[in-house]
């Protein structure tokens, strides 16, 4: 046991982290095809658990978004935060292989009323690149309007040698790029030191690339070494609510070898930063 760490003692006593600033910035609703959901994946179901663990914000992407209709998603994300207004924030979803003129309108929307907490990308399972042309409207509004693009790159195939996401955050410097399920190994052939290294790569000394550790995977000393390489200031806390339970996921953060200062910027500091939230 870390004894210096209030927080490592928090959760060895399984107190919920009133006093401490958590934001969940990747978490799901609703139900997804072959996975089981914990509780029904409802708003309600979430803020249960974001009291469980003393979760104060969570950002959520509907999984019907990352699936068939981005439509039905978004509506349902914004709706989601028009129930919990203060608890939860929603990604604008878009699937680039409709007309972003269409989804322009709706982003337009949410930036002007400020609750957009930024874009969810899922090129895996919308079926398509992040480096695709048609992605380019979308990296050009989160440009123009400094959003934060949260992106499921699953294999995280290299693109000239390097992470795709390293690439769009050089070219497009006034978004951030974050890398989903870092922590995961997924079937990259590669094996997981490689892709550590690859990923790390893509954000060491770039200002705009985080690296997101949701995930039911996190190898030993994993968390430590990704805040070697690239600074606890890259590295952000999700949960993957309702797929997982986020007392789990928060339970790693709090029983590393990182400093508690540390451990703030992973669990809240940064994603209050990144998302402009909690007037940070
Ligand atoms: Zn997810």
């Amino acid at each position: 046991m870390n004894q210096d760490s209030v927080l490592a003692e928090k959760c060895w006593w399984g107190e919920a982290l009133t006093d401490e600033l958590v934001i969940d910035m990747h978490a799901h609703l609703g139900p997804w095809l072959a996975f089981p959901v914990v509780d029904d994946g409802s708003v309600e179901s979430l803020v249960r658990q974001m009291d469980l663990v003393g979760i104060d914000c969570t950002l959520v992407s509907p999984h019907v978004a990352i699936g068939p209709d981005w439509q039905e998603g978004n509506r349902q994300a914004y709706q989601a935060h028009k129930q919990f207004p203060d608890r939860v924030r929603p990604y604008f979803t878009p699937n680039p292989k409709y007309p972003w003129a269409q989804m322009e309108v709706e982003t337009d929307r949410w930036r002007e009323e400020g609750i957009l907490a930024g874009f969810k990308l899922h090129p895996a399972v919308h079926g398509y690149a992040s480096t695709d042309d048609l992605c380019v409207p979308i990296y050009e509004y989160a440009n123009e309007h400094s959003i934060p693009i949260l992106s499921h790159e699953w294999k995280g195939e290299k693109v000239e040698g390097q992470h795709p996401l390293r690439g769009l955050a050089q070219r497009y410097p006034n978004a951030t790029f974050i890398n989903a399920h870092s922590a995961m190994n997924w079937e990259d052939p590669q094996g997981w030191a490689q892709r550590q290294s690859i990923l790390t790569a893509a954000a060491a000394g770039q200002d705009n690339v985080y690296l997101d550790i949701t995930g039911s995977v996190m190898y030993y000393g994993l968390l430590e070494e990704m805040v070697n390489r690239i600074g606890a200031e890259h590295v952000l806390f999700g949960t993957d609510v309702p797929f997982l339970d986020g007392r789990a996921q928060v339970g790693r953060i709090l029983t590393s070898r990182l400093t508690d200062d540390q451990k703030r910027l992973v669990l809240g500091r940064n994603a209050a930063r990144v998302f402009g939230l909690f007037g940070l």
